[in-house]
């Protein structure tokens, strides 16, 4: 039986005592081929594809390709998908619209304003991922608590409003010490700009490295105050919450 949203609820402590892999069983039965993993190729999301693979769930992922990427992120979807022996699909944003908004805005037109940076990250990154979520009724995402304050309120089930679908962030709880040990431990493929200064990646030109003791979201759009850092991807309650390497 599908989820609705008055189920959270009774369902979240339950769940809450269940192994990774156990979750995303658990949903993959319910879900059955409406399910997905949206990646964005991050350590969390490098860890959930690793248990999805090892258990042989029934759970495929996909990634979004802004056209904006570091050519080490291109260098692991292909490395990812040879580890596994599975393809990762890739959505890309609506040729028409960037044509529109670079002819009329320019290349960079990001950095002129917090205004157009944000309708940077709709075109290439928000209006594909709905494309995507259109096709399910689940989605898998890497989020976790500690990651900032705008998603200690996040749970290991949420509803998305805006899409009316079941999100669920089965690592939420894990630290961040826990996601390295386990891809360490498991061999997991990861983007070689982590060891270079890079904890939170995006975009190229929207990421830079920051230096040791900085908070990990420091080089996303650095030269925009922190309130405004956010792309628009998940909202809780109405409000948006900033994203991790999304
Ligand atoms: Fe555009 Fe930068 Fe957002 Fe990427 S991160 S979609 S380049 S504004």
């Amino acid at each position: 039986m599908k989820i609705s949203k008055k189920d959270l609820k009774d369902l979240i402590p339950k769940l809450k005592e269940r192994k990774t892999n156990e979750v995303l069983k658990w949903a993959a039965d319910i879900y059955k081929g409406k399910i997905v993993l949206t990646t964005s190729l991050g350590p969390e999301d490098q860890v959930i594809l690793d248990i999805i693979q090892n258990h042989s769930l029934p759970i495929h992922a996909f990634t979004i390709d802004t056209g904006r990427l570091f050519n080490e992120t291109y260098e692991l979807i292909e490395k990812t998908e040879t580890h596994y022996g599975i393809k990762i699909r890739t959505y890309f944003p609506d040729t028409s619209e960037i044509e529109e908004t670079i002819n009329s805005s320019g290349i960079n037109m990001f950095y002129k304003s917090i205004e157009q940076r944000k309708q940077c990250c709709k075109i290439r990154k928000v209006n594909p991922l709905n494309r995507a979520l259109k096709e399910v009724e689940c989605w898998i995402t890497g989020l976790r608590k500690d990651q900032s304050k705008s998603r200690e309120k996040q749970n290991i089930l949420s509803w998305d409003q805006t899409r009316e679908i079941l999100k669920i962030n089965p690592l939420i709880n894990w630290t961040e010490q826990q996601v390295w040990d386990y891809i360490k431990k498991n061999n997991v493929p990861y983007n070689t700009l982590h060891k270079k200064g890079y904890p939170s990646i995006g975009c190229a030109c929207c990421t830079k490295e920051v230096i040791q003791g900085e908070h990990f979201r420091t080089g996303r759009w650095w030269w925009e105050a922190n309130e405004h850092k956010e792309c628009g991807i998940h909202i809780l309650d109405g409000k948006l919450v900033r994203t991790g390497s999304k």
